[in-house]
């Protein structure tokens, strides 16, 4: 199984398949990480909202409380007996607590039922000055229920500073009627640097609004902004659908798209929101996702080619083993294999014959009077003629378990595996035959033709203990061939009579017999070997 799995990535296309899985699954992880990336900082970007938020709710609502403290403490003193009846200073000292005049607290005043300033924690006289047309006096004057009210900004009458708010409080007389209010200024320069002091990106916004949706402060700060009614924009109705909450959307004022968290401040009919710009939040993790993203596909490119280009070398070098591999089993002049193949298939052929009990057959033939062939006709005609008979040899050897090769110079074995020696000495008659109908003119052959002499050994004859033995036999059996007049078959002892016929000496006698011993194979339908004659 191991190996099965060795040789399959061994294989050229595997090594590029491989690494395309490697390459996908690279890009998979960087995919995952961006996508992480991304969630990290939509989860960072949602807690410093919401730390912010809180931070200025706390702050905010701690401010207001305190103030609203002021403002209950100056109604209680109002109350306390006598105190009307004090010194101008004296009262003063009395009404206004010290802790209301803060930085970016404005000033407190009792206003009396006509809008008039009877009492100005700043000034004694009190500064002359009439409220009866502001918001925070008429909404008390006209309901005796409101409480503390957080007025909408304006422009102070008494100062040039800051636009401002008010909160002030309702004085009833002991009947419930009205009595006038407490009221108490603050600059809403408080929230802008409340809200300077945070990080929140380029383009974060704060929003501080009434709960009617009329701005009280923004960062970043738009001067027409403040005292500007949002209500009725989507995102302000989702700001008063809940307590609190968060959403993606973009401004109603600006357009950009953000993360807003938003909550009431705790107490007060005031709401703040904390926009992320979602271009902020990205643009960090976009940037590592890029960098990531390019290496990756640096990565899986590298990857791929040097795939390919490996792929390519192990093609290269497998069609390369290949070649040589045949090469190297190969007779270079004939094209048949050489004598290594044939000791090795010899080899793996008698281990075979050895384990089965069948029959095997070597036949050694070598061609008559080559020499004088050579020095008649010229080398390059001796090679030609050697290929031609390597030829006939090979079209007269094709079952899977024949083995045709060159043996020597001019001498060639055939290998048959589960073949009797009767068998092999009528193929060895066969090709005898056919070399003699090549008809290569050989005018120092008797016959005027070349000739081959061809010895056979087969295993069922014979006793033979190692395949050299069957080899020897066989190439002694050639050599009686040659002794007794050439163009001949002959084997070691037994099936002798049975090629030829009979001893005589000569090579007209011998091709006689050959003929005969042809036309006997030709009749016999069972034997293989017979069937490519014909
Ligand atoms: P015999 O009938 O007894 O076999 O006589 P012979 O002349 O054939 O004698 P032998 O078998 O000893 O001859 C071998 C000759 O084969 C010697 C050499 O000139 C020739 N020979 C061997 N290899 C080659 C080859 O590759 N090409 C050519 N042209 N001739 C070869
Ligand atoms: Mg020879
Ligand atoms: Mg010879």
């Amino acid at each position: 199984m191991l190996k099965r799995l060795i040789r399959l990535l061994r294989h050229p296309a595997s090594v590029v398949w491989v690494s395309l899985v490697l390459a996908t699954t690279i890009s998979a992880v960087a995919v995952w990480a961006a996508v992480e990336m991304q969630h990290d900082a939509m989860r960072r970007a949602n807690e410093t909202a919401q730390n912010v938020s809180l931070l200025i709710e706390r702050d905010t609502a701690r401010n207001l409380e305190l103030y609203d403290l002021s403002l209950k403490a100056v109604i209680d003193g109002l109350h306390a007996p006598g105190v009307m009846k004090l010194a101008p200073r004296m009262r003063q000292l009395v009404l206004f607590d010290s802790s209301a005049m803060a930085q970016d607290m404005g000033s407190l005043f009792v206003i009396d039922v006509h809008g008039n300033v009877v009492a100005d924690s700043r000034a004694v006289p009190p500064r002359r000055v009439n409220v009866a047309d502001r918001d925070y006096f008429k909404v008390h004057r006209d309901s005796p229920n409101v409480g503390l009210y957080v007025s909408r900004p304006f422009k102070p009458r008494l100062t040039a500073g800051d636009m401002s708010i008010a909160l002030s409080r309702r004085l009833s007389n002991p009947d419930g009627s009205f009595a006038g209010i407490v009221v108490g200024t603050m600059r809403l320069s408080y929230f802008r640097r409340l809200f300077e002091g945070t990080n929140l990106g380029e383009r974060g916004s704060i929003t501080l609004m009434l709960t009617d949706g009329t701005v009280l402060m923004r960062r970043p700060l738009r001067a027409w902004m403040v005292g500007v009614n949002l209500s009725g924009s989507d995102n302000f109705n989702a700001f008063q659908a809940a307590p609190e909450g968060r959403f993606f959307a973009p401004s109603a004022v600006d357009g950009v798209e953000r993360w807003y968290v938003y909550r009431r401040i705790n107490g007060f009919p005031l709401i703040l929101s904390v926009g992320q710009s979602t271009a902020d939040i990205d643009a960090e993790w976009r940037r590592r996702a890029w960098i990531i993203g390019f290496l990756t596909v640096l990565l899986d490119v590298a990857i791929v080619a040097l795939a390919v280009l490996f792929s390519q070398q192990l093609r290269r070098r497998i069609a390369m083993e290949d070649r040589l591999r045949v090469l190297v089993r190969t007779d270079g002049l004939t094209g048949i294999n050489n004598r290594r193949a044939f000791d090795e298939r010899a080899n793996s052929e008698w281990r075979r014959a050895k384990r089965s009990g069948r029959p095997l057959s070597a036949l050694i033939f070598d061609i008559d009077y080559f020499k004088t062939y050579n020095d008649r006709y010229g080398h390059a005609a001796g090679d030609d003629a050697l290929t031609a008979v390597a030829g006939c040899l090979a079209s007269y050897a094709r079952r899977p378990g024949d083995c045709a090769a060159r043996y020597g110079g001019e001498e060639f074995a055939v290998l048959l595996a589960e073949t009797h020696e009767r068998d092999a000495m009528r193929l060895a008659q066969q090709i005898r035959a056919a070399v003699e109908a090549l008809k290569l003119r050989h005018a120092s052959n008797p016959l005027g033709v070349l000739t081959v002499s061809i010895g056979v050994a087969g295993t069922d004859e014979h006793a033979f203990g190692t395949l050299p033995e069957l080899l020897e036999a066989a190439d002694a059996a050639l050599y009686r061939a040659k002794a007794e007049g050439r163009n001949c078959v002959r084997s070691p002892e037994a099936l002798e009579g049975q090629a030829e016929g009979a001893s005589e000496r000569g090579p007209r006698v011998a091709v006689a017999n050959a003929r005969e011993t042809a036309s006997a194979v030709r009749k016999d339908q069972r034997d293989p070997h017979v069937e490519s004659l014909s």
